[in-house]
């Protein structure tokens, strides 16, 4: 998960945050520690379901010790080829997804899907271009690719994720740019296995993008989905959060892939949980800011005993409920202004 958009406020700040709360390190990730810092680490395709795989990134923020792998992509193999959701943080990873990939089929990869331009999920695309592959994404990528925020963080990645993030480290766009709204989908047919792209809305970053492959009802949801946790409310959109948890209901998916973490099948009660903790954000944030209270003030005064032995709770409580008080102050802003007129 991480980063939001660049014309968002609150994104910078909130970024070094959408990674963190995933506290175990997982499957083949965990060699990059055994290995030296120097030799590009492998990587091993879990199963999801019958020709689907993932990929399990690591917990915590992207460090030169881990890599950058903290994010999750996965990989369909059709009968013309492979489809990739998503690319991971670096060239090398991706070349390591790509090797990953060769061990099972000899196809090509025909399409990346981009479930959001974050660098964590990006940094890789030039590997699968350079293999041939088309890049997809929503048009609100261009946000992110055109702001100040994408050449800042990529210089970052330059200093903190060297040598695996370099010169030659490259911000790549879509080769076709969908034009989706909130709530419109998109189906298409690669090699005999129906897919469906669904954009619900801006709830983690303005181009969330979540891929459905259809028959086994397998969703791959970037960032947009949490499993056994809280969320990383990041830039203040629970507005849009809900409509996506709707739309992943209305989906009815058998297991959901997350942009961090594992793989999840209890999708109910995960959706749920999400679903019913950004409601009582809005509820609460929303009272203290219609009584006028102060942020701190109606923070102590909230009982959080429902949520408090929640993983991630410590970490990204107080700033989801901070991020939500201002979204609230916003809309209410906006209700008034509406009453006015
Ligand atoms: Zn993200």
């Amino acid at each position: 998960m991480s980063v939001p958009a660049a014309d968002t406020p609150g994104l910078e700040r909130m970024y070094p945050y959408c990674c963190l709360g995933i506290l175990m390190l997982i499957g083949l990730g965990s060699s990059a520690w055994a290995q030296a810092p120097d030799t590009p680490q492998m990587l091993r395709a879990e199963t999801v379901a019958d020709r689907i795989w993932y990929f399990r990134g690591e917990s915590g923020q992207a460090s030169a010790a881990n890599q950058g792998y903290t994010s999750n992509a996965g990989f369909v193999l059709t009968d013309d080829g492979v489809l990739v959701f998503d690319a991971l943080g670096t060239p090398a990873l991706a070349q390591a997804m790509l090797q990953a990939i060769r061990t099972i089929t000899t196809k090509p990869v025909r399409r990346v899907i981009v479930s959001h331009y974050h660098a964590d999920h990006v940094y890789g695309l030039q590997v699968f271009k350079a293999a041939g592959a088309e890049i997809w994404a929503r048009g609100e990528g261009r946000i992110y690719l055109d702001s100040d925020l994408a050449r800042e963080r990529l210089s970052e990645r330059r200093t903190t994720l060297a040598p695996w993030v370099d010169e030659r480290t490259r911000l790549l766009p879509a080769d076709r740019w969908l034009d989706l709204r909130a709530g419109e989908s998109m189906d298409f047919d690669l090699g005999g296995t129906a897919f469906r792209l669904i954009s619900a809305g801006h709830a983690h970053a303005p181009d969330d993008l979540m891929l459905l492959v259809v028959a086994p009802r397998v969703l791959f949801a970037g960032d947009l989905y949490f499993n056994g946790r809280l969320p990383f409310v990041v830039d203040g959109n629970t507005r849009g959060w809900l409509l996506d948890i709707e739309a992943m209901r209305a989906l009815q998916p058998r297991c959901i892939v997350p942009g961090h973490g594992d793989m999840s099948c209890a999708v109910d009660d995960d959706l749920r949980l999400t679903a019913d903790y950004l409601q009582f954000l809005r509820a609460q944030m929303g009272a203290a800011v219609e009584e006028l209270s102060g942020f701190d003030e109606a923070y102590a005064a909230i009982d959080w005993s429902a949520y408090a032995d929640l993983p991630t709770f410590e970490a990204a409580n107080r700033r989801n409920a901070y991020s939500v008080y201002l979204e609230m102050q916003v809309e209410m802003l906006g209700a008034a202004a509406e009453q006015a007129r």
